[in-house]
């Protein structure tokens, strides 16, 4: 998951932005970015890594404009870097966008077959192109977005910016959030209610399909056939903390919940049905280094420990390796057969847990491979 944010009113929109994405962390990022526009000209900032690193970049180059759009990504699609960050750009469009473009190759060789040149890996810069290019041939811009979305399939948030149409931002959604706030002459957006719980309580949340003209004034929401859309706008009651635990009692129980979506968001991008294949990405290990596998041990403590055991069950079933699931406190006070033909599989929530980073060590120590995973 990663977070997508936008405004449109009479402020300086980049700390603003930089605000909205800070409460959209929790969410999970691995680069960031924002745009601004101002006086006809976008003005694009992005980083890789933390959103320290965007808000030094911007102490040292500041963006001035009152409408722009900003992007927290987990990369799917190319791996984390400052170009692939968003937002993306082709001509006058720019775009940020959470979710997957599932048919991004074939439009990909399409468009550079009519002269579109790349600058990034990622399947959202496409998306900039087909803008661009349906406007070059005199669409306006909410049109050009509305053609783009029929040639694309997948899943997407995603809100653009046309440097020529100073007045309105497009959004647009399939099977990823995106929740716009009104404010007094001012406009806000974002993937989750807590990015903008400081500006505004009156909220309207977009549905699958939905393209949405966002101006100063508000929202107006066209379904898939063009055909406006009356809905509601839902004052919520939640404080900040309500809010983050998305309408449960509990953190738990909405992590508990969340997690389907957790796994897919996981997978996403990392595994082609098509191809039957699986790229993982900042996994060190090579396909010939698996095969060297004969063994794997989990490790963990208390609820990553149960993760554990379920792991031992999947592992043995699927890959055929006999696996172990260790506890992090007893690991290293046995004497582990662990070697480099053993792959040591830490699970922590918190990445912290001293027992765990220990038994790490101690697998080092012995060279047994290692894989790092979140639960
Ligand atoms: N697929 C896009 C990319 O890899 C968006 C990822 C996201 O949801 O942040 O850039």
């Amino acid at each position: 998951m990663c977070g997508i944010v936008g405004y449109i009113g009479r402020r300086e929109a980049a700390p603003l932005l930089l605000e909205s994405l800070k409460k959209l962390e929790y969410r999970g990022y691995d680069s960031a970015g924002i745009a601004v526009l101002n006086s006809g000209k976008v003005a694009i900032r992005r980083c890789e890594g933390k959103l320290k690193n965007l808000e030094e970049i911007l102490a040292r180059s500041s963006v001035h404009g009152t409408i722009g759009i900003g992007h927290t990504r987990w990369a799917t699609h190319g791996r984390p870097s400052e170009t692939n960050a968003h937002p993306h750009r082709a001509g006058d469009v720019v775009v940020v966008h959470n979710g997957i473009i599932e048919n991004y190759l074939e439009l990909k060789e399409e468009l550079s077959r009519h002269g579109s040149h790349f600058e990034s890996e990622t399947d959202t810069e496409i998306v900039a192109h087909l803008v661009d290019a349906k406007l070059s041939n005199g669409a306006d811009f909410l049109t050009a977005v509305r053609q783009s979305l029929q040639e694309i399939q997948g899943s997407y948030a995603l809100v653009f910016l046309n440097q020529r149409d100073p007045e309105r931002l497009i959004v647009a959604k399939n099977s990823t959030p995106i929740v716009v706030g009104w404010g007094e002459g001012e406009t806000f957006i974002a993937s989750d209610i807590p990015a903008l719980l400081d500006y505004t309580r009156k909220m309207t949340f977009l549905e699958d399909g939905e393209v949405g003209e966002v101006t100063a004034k508000g929202l107006r929401i066209l379904d898939r056939k063009g055909k406006i859309v009356h809905r509601a706008v839902k004052e919520i009651t939640w404080d900040a903390v309500a809010a983050r635990k998305g309408g449960y009692r509990h953190f738990m129980l909405k992590e508990i919940h969340e997690q389907p979506r957790a796994l897919t968001d996981t997978f996403r991008g990392r595994v082609s049905l098509k191809e039957g294949d699986v790229s993982l990405e900042g996994v060190p290990l090579t396909r010939s280094d698996m095969k060297k596998i004969d063994r794997i041990h989990l490790v963990a403590c208390g609820t990553a420990w149960h993760a554990a055991l379920v792991g031992k069950f999947m592992l043995e079933e699927i890959a055929g390796i006999p696996t172990e699931a260790d506890y992090g406190s007893e690991f290293r006070y046995r004497s582990p057969l662990i070697d480099s033909r053993s792959l040591l599989l830490p699970i922590s929530q918190s990445g912290e847990t001293a027992d765990t980073l220990a038994a790490v060590e101690l697998g080092r120590k012995r060279n047994a491979s290692r894989s790092v995973s979140g639960d």
